[in-house]
């Protein structure tokens, strides 16, 4: 697996094509790349490729159901992160489904937001061993609160850091204004304030314009997304 790679690739097995259309272009629009495959067996297929960073996986499924599919991958030793699509008041197939190694479950209908929502939860990037945080050619250790660009040590205020950690953890996914405050500054600055700009603005002069590099994406609105382009 490439380990650079900024975008997360998305797999959704759903029989229901029309759904399926919805999701991967709910995922496009959002800046991760999805492909769809409408069936058990070409899910299980699809589900190998070790580029795919997560699973939207329906219970009901022609040749293959979405549990069996799930607990194929996981004997398989495949931790590719699943979140399954059940029916309403199928207490029994989420059982079963999070029994055969499922991350989470999703009711349907859902919204897209909910979604998107647990996605991140369940592909939040885990920490390598020592705890290091590694996107692209960032390096972050929390625990000795230092960091790094192509091998150059950072100088970043404790603020600073906090941030460029958030975006590190939530790489290739939008990071809210108000989840940077209340993370980042632990509630304490008010949100309306414009502290995250002076913030994210200081944090590009350190870490991207001094090696000509632009890795935090301002999605008006919305946010702020680290993106690593090869
Ligand atoms: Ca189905």
């Amino acid at each position: 697996m490439e380990s650079y790679a900024s975008e997360v690739h998305f797999l959704v097995v759903e029989d229901e094509v029309r759904l399926a259309d919805l999701i991967v272009q709910y995922l496009s629009e959002t800046g991760h790349t999805a492909q769809a495959r409408h069936d058990g067996p070409g899910g299980l297929e699809a589900a190998r490729d070790p580029r795919v960073d997560a699973i939207v996986l329906d219970v009901m499924l022609p040749g293959m159901d979405g549990v069996q599919l799930c607990r194929t991958l996981r004997r398989e030793a495949n931790d590719v992160p699943v979140v399954l699509l059940t029916a309403r008041g199928a207490i029994s197939e989420r059982v079963a489904g999070l029994d055969a190694g499922a991350d989470d479950y999703l009711v349907k209908p859902f919204a897209m937001e909910e979604l998107s929502a647990r996605l991140r939860a369940v592909s939040r990037r885990r920490p390598p061993q020592g705890g290091r945080l590694e996107v692209g050619d960032l390096l972050l250790d929390p625990d000795e609160r230092r960091a790094w660009r192509a091998g150059v040590e950072l100088d970043l205020s404790r603020r600073e850091f906090a941030v460029l950690e958030m975006l590190m953890e939530n790489a290739g996914w939008v990071v809210s204004r108000s989840r940077l405050l209340e993370e980042a500054w632990d509630g304490e600055a008010d949100l309306n304030s414009n502290s995250v700009d002076v913030h994210i603005s200081k944090l590009r002069s350190k870490i991207d314009k001094p090696f000509g590099r632009d890795t935090i994406t301002t999605l008006r609105g919305t946010g702020y997304r680290l993106e690593i382009r090869q």
